[in-house]
């Protein structure tokens, strides 16, 4: 074996219950992409299992792939394309979401036999997707012919608790669900909190949190919010590898392309076959592997299918044993939030990019 990333369900049984209980409301597990790449199918299930209420996917691929799989929870699709197969996806009972009056359009003429159950995506002020201009010009007209299920909006700053924008969106949220309570929807699902939102900003949690990254046991930003221990969550994902090869190499060895650093003394070198087609980040620099004997930086650039750690002329290391490269941090390894603030990114990134030549591993981690 080369590379696994070991998936704890019972880990993310662990958040979604704690975040379901603190929320008080219906949850919705977020597993578009690859269900952040901890494997869509087995994450589902763990969530559903725990008390998540409804899936939510970004494509309707995505969802295709939940009921093909035999899931007969409630899907919500956010990021339907135009010209989408929505007969079938009215078929097969999924939920869509309509931004535009052209998306209702072609949703309303698609629901012939059954209606569509649509969830209306508004715009508060992130300025991407959902109704914006047109939200004055819906009327009931729009949506007599199909099932109007709920409302929602996302946030752009929930990871900056205090910021006068989520006051301003939570506002117009709710002049938004007023309108439609004018026009006699009363009874419909209303959601606007993802993961920053549920731990941290009650008043928004209305009938059902959206909950991603919190689900996997990530902090939505460790620098405002605290990091996954503080926030009572259990990472769900470690990602480790067989050193490939290990070897004595002299002090002042340029290493790998570029030659942008070089050995500062006599050392070993262990290198790792994992590289940026596997999700590791080129520009990672501060990170590496941990092992029994403790941390390894990397040295020099991360290449397409490997990179290289520092193990100190004393380590005992061999090929073929087992390192980690990220993980929940107890033991003191480095953890996604680490390999995000090493690579400019975010540990959303990191675990969604993690590639498909990385098996993944439903068992509890092992060190
Ligand atoms: C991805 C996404 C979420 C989840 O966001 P997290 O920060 O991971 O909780 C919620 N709602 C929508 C619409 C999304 O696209």
């Amino acid at each position: 074996m080369r590379a696994e990333a070991i998936v704890d369900l019972s880990a993310i049984k662990h958040n979604v219950e704690s975040l379901k209980k603190s929320a008080g409301t219906k949850l919705l597990a977020v597993v578009k992409a690859d269900a952040y790449g901890h494997g869509l199918i087995p994450v589902a299930k763990a969530a559903l299992s725990a008390g998540a209420d409804y899936l939510g996917v970004a494509l309707l691929e995505e969802a295709f792939a939940l009921r093909e799989a035999g899931i007969e929870a409630p899907i919500l699709a956010w990021l339907v394309q135009p010209g989408s197969d929505f007969k079938k996806a009215i078929e097969l009972d999924i939920e869509l979401a309509a931004a535009s009056l052209k998306a209702l359009g072609e949703i309303s003429a698609a629901s012939v036999g059954k209606k569509a159950k649509v969830h209306l995506e508004v715009d508060t002020g992130m300025t991407r997707g959902g109704f914006l201009n047109e939200w004055d010009q819906l009327s009931s007209e729009h949506l007599s012919n199909i099932e109007l299920i709920g409302i929602f909006s996302h946030f752009a700053r929930a990871d900056e608790p205090g910021e006068k924008q989520n006051i301003d969106q939570l506002n117009r949220f709710t002049q938004a669900v007023d309108k439609l309570h004018s026009l006699g929807f009363t009874n419909i699902i209303r959601h606007l909190s993802n993961s920053a939102a549920t731990l941290k900003d009650e008043a928004s949690s209305f009938d059902m949190v959206r909950t991603g990254i919190a689900m996997y046991g990530l902090s939505p930003d460790v620098k405002t919010l605290g990091n996954s221990k503080s926030l009572g969550l259990r990472p769900a994902m470690q990602l480790r590898a067989a050193l490939y090869l290990v070897k004595e190499v002299p002090a002042n060895s340029p290493v790998g392309y570029g030659a942008t650093e070089s050995t500062p003394r006599d050392t070993k070198l262990g290198i790792v076959a994992m590289g940026y087609a596997d999700g590791i980040p080129r520009i990672a620099h501060d990170a590496g592997i941990w092992s029994s004997s403790g941390k390894s930086p990397i040295i020099g650039r991360v290449s397409m299918d490997q990179f290289v750690v520092d193990l100190g002329p004393d380590s005992k290391l061999q090929s073929g044993d087992w390192v980690v490269i990220f993980g929940n941090g107890s033991h003191g390894e480095y953890t996604a939030d680490d390999w995000g603030a090493a690579s400019g990114s975010i540990n959303y990134e990191i675990v969604t990019r993690i590639g498909p030549r990385v098996p993944r591993i439903y068992s509890a981690h092992v060190y």
